[in-house]
This record gives C-alpha cells, sequence and structure tokens, in this order.
C-alpha cells in the first residue's frame, strides 16, 4: 500500500515538469524579459541553473506584458496572500 500512490505522486511532478519546460520554451520570448532576480526579495536567478528553473516562479502579466519572477520561498508567501482582502 502506498507504494502505488507514490509512483503516482511522482509521476505528477514529472508531468508538471514537462509541462513547465514546454511552457518555457513557448515563453522564451519572454523569458528574455526576466529580471534575473527574484522580486521579492532580490536574490539572483541562474537560469542554467536547472533547480532554479524548476522551483522558481515566473509569474507573466500577459496585459501588461511584465514578468516578474519569484523564488520559491518568496512564490510561497505571495501565494498566500489573499488577492483580495477577505472581508473582515
Ligand atoms: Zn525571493
Amino acid at each position: 500500500m502506498g507504494s502505488l500512490e507514490r509512483k503516482l505522486a511522482r509521476r505528477q511532478t514529472k508531468d508538471a515538469q514537462k509541462q513547465l519546460k514546454k511552457a518555457m520554451s513557448q515563453r522564451v520570448g519572454l523569458f528574455n524579459l526576466l529580471p534575473g532576480y527574484c522580486f521579492g526579495c532580490y536574490k539572483p536567478f541562474d537560469k542554467k541553473d536547472r533547480q532554479h528553473v524548476f522551483t522558481w516562479n515566473v509569474r507573466v502579466y500577459e496585459e501588461t506584458e511584465e514578468v516578474k519572477l519569484y523564488c520559491p520561498a518568496c512564490y510561497e508567501r505571495t501565494a498566500e496572500l489573499p488577492t483580495e482582502r477577505a472581508s473582515e
């Protein structure tokens, strides 16, 4: 028990990485607009570092053609932020 779940989870991760890679290559043009550092903490981003490419998060704002880059820690923080203030 459990090993199948693990296998599935691994597969999903692989698929996600594949999709991310695809999305990344489709956005090569936008990739050039990458600021080269985390938008939250200004940590430098190394596009030749696979670890960075797979764990950092790129947010593309197509309306404004803005690209913002977040390191995993900062992305987690922004993900926690409510997009709209919950009614208090
Ligand atoms: Zn950061």
